[in-house]
């Protein structure tokens, strides 16, 4: 038999090698934009066309190539970065591998325009599918530009398998933000389709995350910053009152660099304990700098991921230097021993108004006057006339001061002591009622407008651990969940109406302005006309903000600011499309937002209109998140219960 082993042809192991290096149009913007950090540039430009599929080109005024490397930089394993293995333990740059430039022109057209400082001309250079067509001199700037044109042209499986261009341009986004705010140093700009979406000058590494996010940012950040032996740590977290819902804005940078690292991660999610609310995600843009042979940032073809020397004392110093910075800003609890707890106020008793003693004077009261006084006047101790019912109004100070005296039972005499103590035992009944009165306070009146008021429900309903609806019904007991109940019936009634095309808007009488990153801003443009559909109305979308004129009826304006930011924060997490999934997350996202929470005390009209709603939904049982909504406890099982 003849031998079958063949060496394969360049351009062939150059598509293989690129489908591990090109994934989507944001894989070649990574690798382009690294390739400019590399070559020293302090400028950088991003241009896109119908998010990268059309073209992507990244304009830079690095150190350029002359005319023979400007050829040889789209052969494989062709690399200034490093000569031997060693080098792999001194990284200093982006790259090392040499085979990007080598894997894009195998799958696109690309053009290379560069010069370096000391040549007069420059050279362009045409490479298609791994072939060069044509290289020319020519009359160009210090610097490098790449143009990537047509990605996958020769692989139509690839290309169809992209996804939206809403969907690859986050992508392309999510990579940008990473390398411009890995490099505050250098000015990086992004123009998308011919609109500028990102223009970032030299700045600081707070102004960077500030340009990157948008102004409103700046008031969320709290600095980070440790120096040990093995570490540096600089950056910032989030407040935790500023926590999303998204994982969105969690950046780890070491030596410069984008890492994923759930270990890391961990160690900042636990300084974090006990400060955020359930389901929330603290923001951090953290940067570590750490000696070049303690880290590995070679077990990953796209870099992601890195392995360190000593995982457990950068997860501890990593804590405790964030922890430290909650402390110090005062945003974490701090123990505070010179405090005396005593003057707390108790729990049940905040937020509620307190009441100043009154005191009742009689400015006519005369205390050598004998005569019988009026019940308003106050106890005179050299009343010679001692009459009890005049006598024991003195006590008696009106309500509001929470001693009620008894008036008719008063007498002075020693008989009648335990009298004396009526008063007290009465103003604890008094502190009482004022608790229950509190809870009352805190119900929510707004939950379903009274115009539907409950049909008279055979049985009545009671709530249980301010959580559950319990309905006797006649197989037994149902058991309903208050907030998944809600949930569905809020999510099919907004499914309703952003199908219905329009819904009645309340205007606002000052319009509220809400502010956004710019790869928010792009988001929202997909968005608008669906929430216009639901009553939002929008007065005005700059590029930071947007200001809202009307919201939709049933919705309170200080919930607005929580819905839109919410929504969001889910859309951008996930890769959706189609119109329904559209409305489907809006819904979702907008009844998770605005749904009861446990914990809430329901009258019961309330309670009697989430059955009714609940039970005329299309899909009872089941919350819009997939959640039993209801169970029912049947009469036999009681039975059993007591055989
Ligand atoms: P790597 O970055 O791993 O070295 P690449 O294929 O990305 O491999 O690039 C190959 C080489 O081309 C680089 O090592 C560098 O010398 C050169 N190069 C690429 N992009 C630029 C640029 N923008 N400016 C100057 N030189 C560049
Ligand atoms: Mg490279």
């Amino acid at each position: 038999m003849s031998s079958v082993i063949r060496l394969l042809p360049d351009h062939v192991a150059n598509q293989i090698a690129a489908g591990e290096v090109v994934q989507r149009p944001a894989s070649v913007v990574k690798e382009l934009l690294e390739n400019s950090v590399d070559a020293g540039a302090t400028s950088i430009k991003l241009v896109v066309k119908d998010a990268g599929k059309s073209l992507i080109q990244v304009i830079d005024n690095g150190k350029g190539m002359n005319e023979v490397d400007a050829r040889v930089c789209f052969e494989r394993h062709a690399t200034s970065k490093i000569s031997s293995a060693d080098d792999l333990f001194q990284l200093q740059t982006k790259g090392f591998r040499g085979e990007a430039l080598a894997s894009i022109a195998a799958i696109a057209h690309v053009e290379l325009a560069t010069k370096t400082k000391d040549a007069d001309l420059g050279t362009k250079v045409v490479i298609e599918g791994s072939k060069i067509t044509s290289q020319t001199e020519a009359v160009l700037p210090d610097g490098t530009s790449f143009s990537v044109k047509n990605l996958f042209f020769n692989i139509p499986a690839r290309r169809n398998f992209l996804k939206s261009d809403q969907v690859e341009m986050r992508h392309i986004v999510d990579e940008f933000e990473r390398v411009a705010l890995a490099h505050p140093q250098i000015q990086f700009s992004l123009i998308s389709n011919g609109a500028e979406m990102f223009q970032l000058p030299i700045s600081n590494l707070r102004q960077r995350v500030v340009n990157v996010f948008g102004g409103k940012t700046n008031e969320k950040l709290v600095p980070v910053c440790e120096q040990t032996e093995m570490v540096k740590i600089d950056g910032f977290v989030g407040k935790p009152e500023f926590a999303k819902r998204s994982r969105g804005e969690q950046f780890f940078f070491v030596n410069n660099r984008y890492i994923k690292s759930s270990y890391l991660h961990h160690a900042v999610t636990a300084a974090f304990e006990g400060l955020l609310k359930d389901g929330t995600h603290p923001s951090y843009f953290l940067y570590l700098e750490l000696p070049a042979h303690t880290i590995d940032i070679n077990i990953h073809p796209t870099k992601t991921e890195i392995k360190f020397e000593d995982e457990k004392a950068l997860y501890a110093i990593l804590r405790a230097s964030i922890k430290h910075s909650l402390g110090q800003f005062q945003v974490a609890p701090v123990l505070d021993f010179q405090r005396n707890p005593e003057l707390d106020l108790p729990y049940e008793m905040e937020g509620t108004q307190s009441k100043f003693p009154t005191i009742a004077i009689d400015p006519n009261f005369n205390p050598f006057e004998s005569q019988e006084k009026t019940p308003s006047q106050i106890f005179n101790p050299f009343e010679s006339d001692l009459s009890t019912k005049t006598k024991s109004q003195s006590f008696n100070s009106g309500k509001s001061s929470g001693y009620s005296g008894k008036p008719n039972n008063y007498t002075p005499s020693h008989s009648h002591w335990e009298t004396l103590y009526q008063g007290i035992s009465d103003a604890k009944g008094d502190i009482l009622n004022a608790q229950l009165f509190i809870e009352k306070e805190v119900e929510q009146d707004k939950l379903f407008h009274s115009d539907q008021s409950a049909s008279a429900q055979s049985q009545v309903s009671f709530q249980m651990q301010r959580k559950y609806i319990v309905q006797p019904i006649k197989s037994g007991l149902m058991i309903i969940d208050q907030r998944r109940a809600h949930q569905r019936i809020l999510y099919d009634e907004y499914l309703r109406k952003l199908s219905n095309n329009f819904s009645s808007s309340q205007q606002l009488l000052f319009p509220l302005a809400l502010y956004f990153t710019p790869s928010e801003l792009a988001l929202f443009a997909h968005i608008k006309d669906y929430l216009y559909n639901m009553g939002f109305v929008f007065d005005e979308v700059t590029n930071e903000k947007i200001t809202i004129s009307g919201i939709p009826v049933g919705i309170l304006e200080s919930e607005v600011s929580m819905i839109i930011d919410d929504l969001m924060s889910e859309l951008q997490e996930e890769t959706w499309d189609e119109v329904e999934i559209i409305s489907h997350k809006i819904a979702l996202s907008m009844a998770q937002s605005l749904a009861i929470k446990s914990g809430t005390i329901l009258n019961k009209e309330e309670q009697e209109n989430i059955i009714n709603h609940l039970f005329a939904c299309s899909e009872s049982s089941v919350s819009p998140f997939g959640k039993n909504i209801f169970t029912v406890i049947n009469l036999d099982e009681i039975d059993r219960k007591f055989l």
